[in-house]
């Protein structure tokens, strides 16, 4: 079969395989997406907590800290911009116990060596006149963390990209990946072949396993992948809470996650999770409602009146991990051309939280690393 030629193909339709194909697209490049299912965004973008993160516990310079920072601001211009549901709500990280407490201070000037300087330390009762539900012994405000509809801000990216011209072809799982002449061969799971000058692999909890059969990448510059499993128990009733509310991290914890919270969706839904379990397959998606016994312990620690029976499973979804149990987290790990030495090639591993939040600025990221 003869190979048709594209100028760029993105390997993923989640929220960041479309944020990239959008950036090269309104850069005048002609791409496509290649999508395994048969819809967008039905991947980790489905099954995270739809939280805009304000930027506060990433080390200071680490990619997540720049990216969560820039693409926070970016993100809410531009839900802004196209009627994309979203609400600046707020979160207060809670602390319940006194080394949760002495840690607060540490996490405000983490925040300002991140660019993020509103946020507020609030004694008991400042915490409590803002949430009367709520339990601790103090607590940070971070006033611009909000919540997005991601479908929505998916459909948008997908609908600039048409309108410059791209396109995504669902039911094309990519198989094969090789450097042929000046351009990558793409071969799909039907066999079908593809020749493209720049090709970005965004296939999230797959691009470990889709970078480790491209040939000619340098040995050793693939991560191993690993899956963390958050778990999600949804709460009958109204929340209530107005913000978010996330427990404080335990001082020199590596924590794969950010502790059982509360998040609202913008259907007033309150949900909370994720906690973390690590799994072998990332495809192991199902919720035990055996670890729903670990979420009222955990949340009645902030949320002492949480009714028995309140909670129901939910849903969970696979944090797409290149460090595994007990290390600390590792960064958005984003190769290019300057990376690994292949031209037009870009892997991005390692992006789960906040790549929500990020979408936008990796996409500019990786447009600015293919420039030329
Ligand atoms: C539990 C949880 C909570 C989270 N909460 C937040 C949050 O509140 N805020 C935030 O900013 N971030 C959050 N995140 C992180 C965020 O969800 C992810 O960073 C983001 O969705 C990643 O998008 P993606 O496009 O890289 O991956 P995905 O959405 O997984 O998309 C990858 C796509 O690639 C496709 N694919 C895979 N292999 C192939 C192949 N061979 N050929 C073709 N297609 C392929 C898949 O079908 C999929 O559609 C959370 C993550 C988790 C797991």
């Amino acid at each position: 079969m003869t190979a048709e030629r594209v100028d760029a193909v993105v390997v993923g339709a989640g929220v960041v395989g479309l944020a990239v194909a959008r950036a090269l697209a309104q850069a005048g490049r002609e791409v496509l997406v290649l999508e395994r299912e048969a819809a967008i965004g039905t991947g980790t973008s489905s099954r995270n907590s739809e939280v805009i993160h304000a930027g506060i516990y990433y080390p200071a310079g680490s990619l997540k800290a720049r990216l969560c920072v820039q693409g926070k601001r970016a993100l809410y211009a531009y839900a802004a911009e196209r009627g994309i549901a979203h609400r600046r709500c707020g979160k207060l990280i809670v602390a319940n116990t006194p080394s949760q407490l002495a840690g607060l201070p540490g996490i405000v000037a983490g925040a300002v060596a991140n660019g993020v300087d509103d946020l507020e330390m609030l004694s008991r009762d400042a915490a409590r006149e803002r949430e009367p539900a709520l339990e601790c012994l103090g607590a940070v405000l971070s006033p611009s963390t909000g919540i997005v509809d991601s479908h929505a801000l998916m459909l948008s990216l997908q609908g600039d990209l048409e309108a410059d011209g791209g396109m995504v072809v669902c039911y094309s799982g990519v198989r094969e990946i090789e450097r042929q002449g000046d351009a990558w061969l793409i071969v799909s799971e039907d066999g079908t072949p593809l020749l493209a000058r720049t090709l970005v692999n965004s296939a999230g909890l797959h691009a470990c396993e889709l970078a480790g059969r491209i040939a000619a990448l340098p040995a050793g510059s693939v991560p191993t992948p690993r899956y963390a499993k958050g778990s999600y128990f949804t709460l009958a009733g109204r929340s209530p809470f107005q913000r978010l509310i996330y427990p404080a991290p335990e001082p020199d914890q590596h924590l794969a996650g950010l502790g059982v919270h509360l998040t609202v969706d913008l259907g007033g839904q309150a949900k909370f999770g994720p906690d973390v379990q690590w799994v072998d397959r990332a495809d192991d998606l199902v919720v035990d409602p055996a670890r729903g016994e670990g979420f009222y312990a955990a949340v009645r620690r902030y949320w002492p009146a949480l009714p028995d029976g309140a909670l129901q499973p939910g849903y969970a979804g696979l944090r797409p991990k290149i460090s595994g149990p007990g290390k600390p987290a590792a960064d958005f790990l984003i190769q290019g051309p300057a990376q690994h030495g292949l031209p037009g090639l870009v892997n991005l591993f390692g992006i789960e939280s906040p790549g929500l939040t990020s979408c936008l600025a990796i996409g500019e990221r990786v447009r600015e690393m293919l420039a030329g």
